[in-house]
């Protein structure tokens, strides 16, 4: 069962690696953060020195990976992709970082899970291109310095508060991702589908988009099984209808909730406006706070569907009416 796992696992990310933007103009959307990153790029290529340090955040699927393989082939430069996790040891960062080469990128993503150990030795080489390394213990021990061509590190988290300040501020920019409009994710599905030769209709495109919770991962997610769906009819683009029948064969809400959001409004709900706190609301959708925090709450936050007060979250009358008015939706209550 586990191989049938790591296989899907991986046809999807080749999936989405195939659709991934390899030029500015087809990267729709966060527009501040493009217009932004290209002016730092410019300089920092007119002054021929390294690109500073950038730091992404938000919620997953966003497309801050995406950014970093543009930023890269931008600056006409190599990038090598990793994650904390698999930093386990002191060692295995001091490999990644006397293997890059001058002008390099790298990319580390969900770095705030990077132990404090290895942020140590982050912190020396992100200042100065310098490393550290400790030979033996006591007193006997003793530090040898290795210099490091001029790289630029790009970090990329979901959360924002649980990065160490020391770690932060070594960082010169800062970008928060902001969700998607469903115009651009429609046109982010456009793009995709006409990657994909199965061209999609705007309505279509909007009809997928409304259900993305804002977000081109799951927008693109959508468009792959929709795809099937016309494939099956033999038709040679989507159309609205196909995509309307698909999507509700899926089970893909209106609103584009998943079931995690369910559960949390639906908790809300039942809470009829008693302000319920993080650790409750963990509690009682077997859920850890931070994801709770990071991923699930921050779309219903920006949609206006919860509110977060001083005492807990509540639901907002807009909830209480999209409950109300959908039968699907009271289904699940
Ligand atoms: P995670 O942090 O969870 O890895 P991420 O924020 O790095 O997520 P990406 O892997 O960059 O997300 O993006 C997911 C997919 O969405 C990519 O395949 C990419 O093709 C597409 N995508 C993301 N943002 C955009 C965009 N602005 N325009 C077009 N396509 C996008």
């Amino acid at each position: 069962e586990r191989m049938v796992e790591i296989e899907k696992f991986d046809y999807e990310n080749s999936y989405e690696a195939n659709l991934r933007p390899s030029a500015w103009d087809e990267y729709i959307g966060q527009e501040k953060i493009k217009k932004n990153l290209r002016v730092f790029i410019q300089a920092s290529k007119k002054r021929d020195e390294a690109l500073d340090h950038i730091l992404f955040f938000g919620p997953p699927g966003l497309g801050k990976t995406t950014l970093a393989y543009l930023i890269s082939s931008e600056m006409e430069s190599n990038i090598k992709v990793t994650a904390a996790p698999m930093i386990e040891k002191s060692g295995d960062l001091a490999a990644i970082l006397t293997n890059l080469e001058e002008g390099d990128i790298l990319f580390i993503d969900e770095i705030h899970r990077l132990t404090p150990a290895i942020e140590e030795i982050l912190y020396p080489a992100m200042e100065d291109y310098r490393l550290d390394i400790i030979i033996g213990s006591g007193p006997a021990a003793q530090t040898i310095k290795l210099d490091l061509p001029r790289f630029t590190l790009i970090g990329a988290t979901t959360r924002a508060g649980m990065i160490s300040n020391p770690l932060r501020d070594r960082f010169g920019m800062h970008f928060r991702m902001q969700f998607y409009e469903s115009k651009e994710l429609a046109l982010i599905i456009q793009q995709a589908a006409n990657k994909l030769e199965k061209p999609c209709d705007a309505d279509a495109a909007l009809e997928i988009a409304k259900r993305s919770r804002g977000t081109p991962r799951i927008a693109l997610r959508l468009l792959r099984r929709v795809r099937d769906f016309a494939e099956v009819e033999n038709e040679d683009h989507i159309h609205l209808e196909r995509t309307k029948f698909a999507l509700d064969e899926l089970g893909v809400n209106e609103r584009g909730f998943d079931e995690m959001d369910i559960k949390l409004l639906k908790l809300l709900i039942e809470a009829k406006g008693k302000p319920l706190g993080l650790s409750t609301i963990g509690a009682a959708l077997s859920e850890d706070e931070g994801t709770i925090e990071d991923v699930i709450e921050p779309y219903l936050l920006a949609n206006g569907y919860i509110e977060r007060t001083a005492r807990g979250r509540i639901a907002t009358p807009k909830t209480y009416d999209v409950f109300k008015l959908s039968p699907k939706l009271q289904g699940a209550l």
